[in-house]
């Protein structure tokens, strides 16, 4: 064995050469990576004994794409592109010897080879969409040469990684050898295609697959048409398909400069910087500077629930999906019934799917119990609280709580806006409560935010944070204040959207604003869903408010058709002259002159806010860093990942010009826009948040 340098070395075994990659923790194409093939590859190319080539990695993985931290540095070593043109150009045959995943780069290395072998359980894809990019060494050409132009489009525009056997009925693996055996098997393949003869197979010349879609621009049209909904507001999924359509339509090398000009137009704009931000935030969000990563954790081997309402279903599923026994509580038999059966049925309906076996259904029901007093979490490990949202509700199951579950368990509450020390005084174990909370429906949308209290422990926090790891949720830790991060900057955007109704604009005008921003629907809409009626009480209401207005008409959302809009039996909304009719009654009766308001002020206004409501939040401390305000409005509100989120967005935007607008706002309209000390700040030093 000859070490080529550190990370690779290339040793002759009869009349193949194996070239070895060991760059852990995933072979990245480093600059390292980079030369070791590029000079492994032309050693054994010299050498007259070897007949044939194996590019193989040690560790967990083949190459599992660049190396993202020399992204936007000076460029070292042999570039990918020589390296591929060493490879591809090789005058004997070189064989990838596929283990863990080939992705990316390590993909389009992959490609280069003339032949690739791989393991059962190894996996190929290119996922640089989800950075906001396009496979930009090759990929974009050759992937289309060996599967057709339908596999690759869903290939680079899903970024999926592709299983081995599916690998090899698209042609993208040649041969599947043995689970533990790749070195030898991929060995013995690389002397049987010698012995037979077989040609010296470069992607880039082959275009037999192709040609089904030559001609054919329908099959691009109605792939774009199909996935419309998914890559709305996307510029690289539209890239990548692009390339498809090129590779398809123009030689190789005309092929390969379509890929470099969209390539470089992604990698320097605004989405695919948002989108790699995104990617590092997510990984930041994890870790607390006074908790270090061997802070012991408490082992969770049972979770306690209590309430079987909306949240508290949703909750117990995550838990029963991760294998944990979860034991839920209600005040009455009824309720209880309602809660299991509706986690029953959802289990289900994803069995229906196909997403489920009905063997998953029963062992996940077979983990919950329920209950109809607090003594039946007395050995939980975790209990979480999911009760109305009033106070001294959370404050008695608290104090209760605290009596009968054993000591060293953490109690949390899913309060959304209540003040986490005030439930934790009323237990003699402040250290071990704190707050999780889960966004509706909990058992699908990604956030937590951990609520820390002034005494919660060091231990609690790490145990939750890694907790929540396990059942597939990004946690984000953030302070005790009203609404926490998420619901805190939503009141912002929310307050702004009611004014503006009053003030000029339609329900209409701001979902469609904010839609075509990027949110998956507009604050009207959204609250026609959830239900106009929530909170509301016809003894109570008064026609203060418009909501008011609407309910006291019987409006109560989606649910009987009426909300903001009018919705037909299929769920279809149209705005309702009835509310247009109501909103200018009661902007009259507040003596309101409607203006016209143009579409940048409804964006602004609804934007702005919330990004110096971020400000004021980190000032305050309550959460750790902008990126992670970023990571709670990207995973619990639907904010569009290409925006990067509300602080990345005020990057962008410029934070001297969001200071200027919302000092303007404040002359014209007042405190609500009153710009925080630290945006202050930040625009007098030329900071950004990010
Ligand atoms: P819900 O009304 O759907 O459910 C509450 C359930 O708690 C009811 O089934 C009720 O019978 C039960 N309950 C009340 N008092 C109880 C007690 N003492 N012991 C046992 N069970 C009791 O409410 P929800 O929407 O699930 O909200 C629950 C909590 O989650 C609230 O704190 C809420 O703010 C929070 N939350 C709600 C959402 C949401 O979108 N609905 C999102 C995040 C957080």
């Amino acid at each position: 064995m000859a070490s080529i340098n550190p990370v690779t070395d290339l040793s002759v075994e009869g009349d193949v050469a194996v070239l070895t990659l060991n760059s852990p923790p995933v072979n990245a194409l480093s600059a390292g990576v980079r030369d070791g093939l590029d000079l492994g590859i032309k050693q054994a190319l010299a050498d007259p004994a070897v007949k044939s080539i194996v590019l193989i990695c040690d560790g967990r993985t083949f190459i599992a794409g660049a190396d993202i931290s020399e992204f936007g540095k000076p460029p070292k070593g042999a570039s990918l592109h020589e390296v591929q043109n060493t490879i591809e150009n090789a005058t004997k045959p070189v064989v990838a010897a596929i283990h863990g995943t080939a992705l990316g780069g390590g993909l389009e290395v992959a490609l280069t080879c003339h032949y690739r072998v791989a393991v059962p359980s190894a996996k190929c894809g290119l996922p640089e969409v989800n950075l906001g990019l396009l496979p930009g060494a090759g990929g974009t050409q050759r992937l289309p040469r060996i599967v057709g132009a339908e596999k690759a489009m869903e290939m680079v525009t899903s970024g999926q990684h592709v299983g081995a056997k599916a690998s090899a009925e698209m042609g993208l693996v040649d041969e599947i050898v043995e689970e533990g055996k790749l070195r030898d098997g991929a060995i013995a393949f690389a002397r049987r295609i010698v012995a037979e003869k077989r040609p010296l197979n470069k992607v880039r010349e082959l275009s037999a697959k192709m040609e089904a879609a030559r001609g054919k621009p329908e099959i691009f049209a109605n792939f774009r048409k199909a996935n419309a909904r998914k890559f709305r507001g996307f510029l690289a999924p539209e890239y990548n398909i692009r390339c498809i359509e090129a590779a398809v339509n123009l030689p190789f090398d005309e092929g390969m400069k379509v890929e470099r000009t969209l390539f470089m137009e992604l990698m320097t704009g605004s989405q695919s910087d948002a989108q790699r931000k995104v990617f590092f935030a997510e990984r930041q969000a994890a870790k607390i500077p006074d908790v270090p990563d061997d802070t012991p954790t408490i082992a969770i081997k049972k979770v306690g629930v209590i309430g079987a309402g909306t949240m508290g279903g949703g909750i117990a599923m995550n838990f029963l999906n991760a294998g944990v026994p979860v034991t839920i509580v209600e005040t009455k038999q009824d309720a209880l019934d309602r809660g299991m059966a509706v986690i029953r049925k959802n289990y289900e309906n994803t069995a229906k799917k196909g997403r489920l076996t009905a063997a998953d259904v029963e062992t996940r029901m077979g983990l919950l119990t329920g209950g109809l007093d607090l003594s039946a979490l007395a050995d939980c490990d975790l209990v979480i609280e999911a009760v109305f949202e009033l106070m001294e509700i959370k404050k008695d199951v608290f104090g209760r709580l605290d009596k009968v579950v054993k000591q060293g368990a953490i109690l949390a509450s899913n309060t959304s806006y209540l003040d986490v020390n005030e439930i934790a005084a009323a237990t003699s174990r402040p250290e071990f409560v704190i707050g999780m909370h889960f966004f509706s429906p909990a058992n699908v949308m990604r956030l937590l935010e951990i609520v820390r209290g002034d005494k919660t422990s060091k231990s609690v926090i790490a145990t939750v944070m890694q907790l929540a790891k396990k059942i597939s949720k990004v946690g984000v830790l953030v302070g005790v204040c009203h609404g926490f991060v998420g619901n805190r900057m939503l009141a912002q955007r929310q307050r702004e959207a009611n004014k503006l109704v009053l003030e000029g604009a339609m329900p209409w005008d701001v979902d469609r604003v904010l839609y075509d921003f990027g949110f998956p629907m507009g604050p009207f809409a959204m609250a026609d869903l959830a239900g106009l009626d929530i909170g509301w009480t016809a003894e109570t209401s008064r026609s203060s408010t418009l909501r008011e207005v609407l309910c006291e008409a019987g409006r109560r959302g989606q649910k009987n058709g009426l909300g903001f809009y009018d919705y037909d039996a299929e769920r279809n909304a149209t705005p309702s002259p009835m509310v247009e009719q109501a909103i200018l009654d009661f902007a009259a009766k507040q003596g309101i002159n409607r203006r016209t308001i143009s579409d940048e002020e409804i964006l602004e206004r609804c934007i702005y806010p919330m990004i110096n409501e971020g400000a004021k939040i980190l000032e305050e401390g309550k959460a750790l860093r902008a990126s992670d305000i970023d990571i709670v409005w990207l995973n619990g509100y639907g904010w569009p990942v290409y925006r990067g989120g509300p602080m990345f967005y005020g990057d962008l935007v410029g934070l001297d010009k969001v200071l200027a607008k919302m000092q303007g706002f404040q002359a014209q309209m007042g405190d609500d826009f009153k710009p925080s000390a630290l945006l202050e700040k930040m625009v007098a030093e030329g900071k950004k948040f990010l």
